[in-house]
């Protein structure tokens, strides 16, 4: 291999003979299959793959595999993003404005496109020390960022914006399962959604992933831990939707915690000073930072107003209610749990870790850490109605409680009778994440994040 002298990608021109060119795959898109009865000799069903190769800081080019269904597959399985590849003997074309797949292919910097056509060319792993070289380019944004945009200027502009692209940092505040659907040509499509914010307002945007590739990256995601900056998201019409938003499109470039100064600076702004109180792949906000009171009756109108299609009810709030009870003599063994202390996910009893593979823990490159876990109930009252079983669990219960939830475990029933009783009948602020019902959840959730006696002189 040390006889083959590689070409930078700027270097390319149209029509070269004997390319041979190395860089990591940063985008990356599902293989498409085109019937033989479309093409004009029938040879097979044909499959097209194509993918961005990144060679270094300012040099990109837009890469597309052809050649029968089982070799497009093949390779399209066997490169993701963050793949570090050499290319021999691909074709170079020089990219036309006009041209229609232009638009379904992310900005790149070179004149120019490569083409992998099956038995003319290759595509292989790069094993070489010099992997380490393109291993960062990952981070670093594809191209200069001039024209950031908030999520706010978004909002405000949206009849303005349509149909055009903009470059958005966001922080990700939640990510859902994947889900399956059948596309209106009769496709089987997976896709996952997730919600981000950055802080310029309080308002979510919800965006959905297409690409295999980024649905099982978001795997990795955490809710408030992970920024993403989309390069070319587009303002459009959604027909699901029917109004106008922002989508990841083909054209999108997507950067995972780009290596840029403002990145850090949304983390910490978006981050509350102390740990996140997790649930599930909620972020919930900082108690502290919560500043509408609202009333039971004023929570429930919220809760039955019907939600914009896919969109989940999410708001917290101060609730100054009495708490009515604390289910602390519950003899169901599911009030204390283990728990992974890495992923907070439950770790069944005849388990040594949580079995969630894309876990440190659970997949076996940490030793596990697991930690016992309260889950209580409380029911709340005030003069407008109750809330029954709002959640009180983890390290918000220990704090409420005073009390760790092994020392928990240890007391007779008396002895945590007594703990309750420090808020039972009392008047206290409650501070509450509200989670509306959804197609898999149909009751609301009420996550307690801290509870305060009120005294007798306050509000
Ligand atoms: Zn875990």
């Amino acid at each position: 291999m040390s006889a083959i002298c590689k070409q930078s990608l700027k270097s390319l021109q149209p029509g070269m003979q004997n390319v041979f060119v190395i860089g990591i795959i940063v985008h990356n898109t599902n293989m498409r299959t085109i019937e033989s009865t479309r093409m004009r000799f029938n040879n097979g069903d044909r499959g097209v793959w194509s993918f961005t190769l990144r060679g270094s800081d300012e040099d990109s080019i837009n890469v597309t595999v052809w050649g029968s269904t089982a070799y497009v597959g093949n390779l399209s399985s066997t490169f993701r993003i963050g793949s570090i590849v050499e290319l021999i003997n691909p074709k170079v074309i020089e990219r036309s404005p006009e041209d229609r797949n232009e638009s379904f292919v992310p900005w790149v910097s070179s004149p120019c496109s490569l083409t992998i056509n099956e038995g003319t060319a290759l595509i292989q792993n790069h094993d070489a020390p010099s992997r380490a070289d393109y291993e960062p380019l990952l981070a670093i944004p594809i191209r200069n960022l001039t024209g950031l945009r908030t999520l706010n200027s978004i909002f405000e502009n949206l009849e303005e914006l349509c149909d055009q692209y903009v470059d958005v940092l966001v922080i990700v505040t939640f990510i859902s399962d994947v889900r399956n659907v059948i596309t209106r040509d009769g496709r089987n499509a997976r896709f996952r959604s997730f919600e981000a914010l950055d802080d310029s307002t309080e308002k979510v945007v919800s965006l959905t992933l297409w690409e295999n590739d980024w649905i099982e990256r978001a795997n990795v995601w955490e809710p408030k831990r992970t920024v993403i900056l989309l390069v070319d998201a587009r303002i459009t019409y959604n027909n699901y939707r029917k109004k106008i938003g922002l989508s990841i499109v083909r054209k999108t470039f997507i950067t995972e915690n780009p290596n840029i100064p403002q990145t850090e600076a949304l983390k910490n702004k978006v981050q509350c000073c102390e740990p996140d109180v997790m649930f599930g792949n909620f972020a919930t906000p900082n108690p502290v930072s919560i500043s509408t009171v609202m009333t039971i009756q004023q929570i429930t109108t919220k809760l039955n107003q019907k939600p914009q299609q896919d969109e989940r009810i999410q708001f917290a709030a101060i609730l100054k209610a009495y708490v009515m009870d604390i289910n602390v003599e519950c003899l169901d063994p599911g009030m204390l749990t283990i728990r992974c202390a890495m992923c907070k996910k439950t770790v069944l009893e005849n388990q040594d870790s949580c079995m969630n593979l894309e876990c440190p823990a659970g997949n076996g490159a940490r030793k596990p850490i697991n930690v016992m876990h309260l889950n209580l109930k409380v029911n709340l009252k005030d003069d407008t109605g109750y809330l029954v079983g709002c959640r009180l669990s983890g390290e918000v219960a220990e704090r409420v409680l005073g009390c760790t939830a092994s020392e928990f475990q240890a007391m007779i029933i008396p002895e945590r009778e007594v703990l309750k009783w420090q808020y039972v009948l009392e008047r206290c602020d409650v501070r509450l994440h509200v989670l509306g019902p959804t197609s898999n959840f149909t009751n609301a959730i009420y996550n307690i994040l801290s509870i305060q006696r009120i005294g007798e002189d306050e509000g």
